[in-house]
């Protein structure tokens, strides 16, 4: 979902989304509070409806006729489990290699290499045109939707009007919910039903609201830029997306690296740019050893050296493009998913080839949702086993991690406790 916006995609964690000081997980009585006279059993409706009255104008100053808004916006209730998604804190870290293994894993290259196969006319023409390659666009996909399946579960509208409302981001979401009804009202989009993360991206490409008016494509020129049911304009547009944050067409995104002992750590990072012949100078190799310019890596082309978990991980030199791909969500494992996806779907074994500086590597979804299934046959009421560690899979485990002994019993769904749970009975 592009451009840090909160985010509540079920295939990748959620990033970081600042904390005020200021506790809001009340935010519902708080707007109840200004009513002249509360009910004791209003649940913040009534402040709710007042609210919304009161967007009426802001949004026909955005261009949403009144009328549309009222009738589109009439008879909703506001969701306050999205009041407390906006606060909540995670209870556990997710380690990179976690992140990674579940979203680079077998089952998602092989499905990425069908669709580049089955829509291989489709991504030549936006090759053409946007001059994003197939892998890049297809990587995307499938990280943001696994190529349209997961897109959220959560009605937009109901969700975007709460935050609009209460919390502590409302004119932010107000111009969200805005976007959204212009969607409806020009006929992009048809169902104001629709479901999408509890913050608001929606449909195949996880755009939000504003980002779908501002970069979404008509693709399959039925007059109608749908990023939910047509997979020509969802892609189309995701191509768009990372051209318009400055895609340079033929280059690569970067490569892994190897660093010399001598290399300050301090110089990596993606903004401290500097030609490669610089970080060749510098001792920077290709894993092979060789010199690092060469094709796609001309002397002076600007990249900047990463080092996601310090010296002794996986490194990687990257370009301009690996930037572009970053500008989608903002976060450093987000584009290094992409990126290594891509890499995958070119035809590249499993990456990166460094080890993650881990002993516990972490699962792909199949080997989450077998660790779900070792914990539901132990009597853990986790629901089902859909691969989603969640926080109730995560207390499970903590549970068999200290029956098991296992330290420390941190709740991470990792190698070691599948490994031990698949080798002890259950009771
Ligand atoms: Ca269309």
């Amino acid at each position: 979902m592009p451009q840090a916006n909160p985010t509540l995609n079920p295939t990748r964690p959620a990033p970081a989304v600042r904390r005020s000081a200021a506790a809001t997980g009340l935010a519902l009585l708080a707007l109840a509070a200004l009513l002249p006279r509360p009910l004791p059993a209003d649940d913040g409706t009534e402040a709710f409806q007042r609210c919304l009255a009161g967007l009426v104008a802001p949004a026909a100053r955005a261009g949403i006729d009144a009328d549309f808004f009222r009738s589109t916006t009439a008879g909703l209730a506001p969701d306050p489990g999205v009041l407390e998604l906006l606060d909540a804190q995670p209870e556990f870290t997710t380690p990179l290699w976690d992140y990674l293994a579940g979203l680079v894993d077998e089952q998602r290259v092989a499905d990425g290499r069908v669709a580049l196969r089955e829509h291989a006319g489709l991504l030549r023409r936006i090759e053409a045109r946007f001059g994003v390659d197939p892998a890049t666009v297809v990587a995307v996909w499938g990280v943001e939707s696994d190529f349209g399946r997961i897109t959220g579960k959560r009605p937009l509208l109901r969700s975007l009007a709460t935050l609009s409302c209460a919390g502590r981001r409302q004119p932010f979401f107000r111009g969200e919910l805005f976007a959204f009804l212009r969607l409806l009202q020009s006929g992009d989009l048809v169902d104001p039903g629709l479901t999408g993360s509890w913050a608001g991206a929606f449909g195949q490409t996880q755009f939000m609201p504003s980002t779908y008016q501002r970069i979404a494509v008509d693709f399959d020129g039925d007059g109608r830029r749908d990023l939910v049911d047509s997979v020509d304009d969802a892609l189309a547009s995701t191509a768009n997306y990372l051209r318009q944050a400055g895609w340079r067409t033929g280059q690569p995104w970067g490569i892994e690296v190897r660093l010399p002992a001598s290399l300050d750590l301090a110089r990596a990072g993606r903004r401290n740019k500097a030609p490669v012949s610089t970080w060749q100078a510098r001792g920077v190799r290709r894993l092979d050893g060789r010199e690092l310019v060469g094709p796609g890596f001309e002397a002076g082309v600007q990249a900047a050296v990463i080092a996601p978990t310090g010296r002794d991980g996986p490194a990687f030199l990257v370009l301009r493009n690996y930037d572009a791909i970053y500008s989608y969500n903002a976060a450093e494992s987000y584009a290094l998913a992409i990126a290594l996806l891509a890499e995958r779907l070119r035809g590249a074994g499993p990456l990166p080839v460094t080890p993650w500086p881990t002993d516990d590597p972490g699962l792909s979804r199949a080997e989450r949702r077998e660790l779900q299934t070792l914990l539901l046959a132990r009597g853990h009421d986790i629901g089902e086993a859909d691969g989603l560690i969640g926080t109730l899979t995560r207390r499970a485990i903590v549970e068999e991690q200290r029956r098991l002994g296992l330290e420390p019993a941190d709740g991470r769904a990792g190698r070691r406790v599948l490994a031990a749970l698949r080798g002890t009975p259950a009771p």
